[in-house]
């Protein structure tokens, strides 16, 4: 088992800032393309056009031989987000992937071999495949999920204790309100 795939590191392009970055691993980066899905008011979709599509592939030198993105390949990478959150938010628990969510990677991947080199591939079909080998190849007991966000994340760190998604923002956030917790609690 590995704990990197050739993974690249980012160069923001676009809107993309570095800190939308920090999940180690591409397939899991994708996932990570709504902001904080664990709270509905402040989630927001960050792929919300080609522009941001194409602008995020570049980012991750994701976008060599596919072809240009257009309205459907924003619906279909959308569905391979969600197909790539639920395999991996369960192995960040300990739980096996939902077959629904394997079936759903296959299904797109699949799509990719259908032109057969006459056309180059649809990015989804080249990030359903790429999730499905960080599936096969990636160590599962390195693969985590914030506790406040619900990021995804590859811990590549020596102590494998990593448990933020970035210490700068939900790290220092979590810190902050338990200090206020203790001063509220010590409070006469
Ligand atoms: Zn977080």
């Amino acid at each position: 088992m590995v704990t990197s795939l050739t993974a690249k590191t980012p160069v923001p392009t676009g809107r993309w800032r570095a800190e939308n970055f920090v999940a180690g691993d591409p397939a899991l980066e994708l996932a990570n393309t709504i902001s904080n899905r664990r709270d509905p008011e402040l989630a927001e979709d960050r792929i919300a056009d080609p522009r941001d599509l194409a602008d995020w592939a570049r980012s991750l030198s994701l976008d060599a031989g596919a072809a240009p993105a257009d309205r459907a390949d924003v619906r279909r990478v959308r569905a391979v987000r969600e197909a790539v959150h639920d395999a991996f938010a369960a192995i960040a628990v300990g739980r096996e992937p939902p077959r629904a969510a394997v079936a759903a990677l296959l299904r797109a991947a699949a799509e990719g071999f259908e032109s057969c080199g006459a056309a180059p591939p649809r990015l989804h079909a080249a990030l359903a495949w790429r999730a499905i080998t960080a599936l096969a190849a990636l160590s599962r007991d390195r693969v985590g999920a914030c506790p406040a966000c619900g990021w995804l994340f590859l811990d590549t760190s020596k102590s494998g204790r990593r448990r933020w998604c970035a210490m700068a923002t939900c790290g220092t956030a979590e810190k902050v309100r338990a200090f206020r917790r203790r001063a509220a609690g010590a409070a006469p």
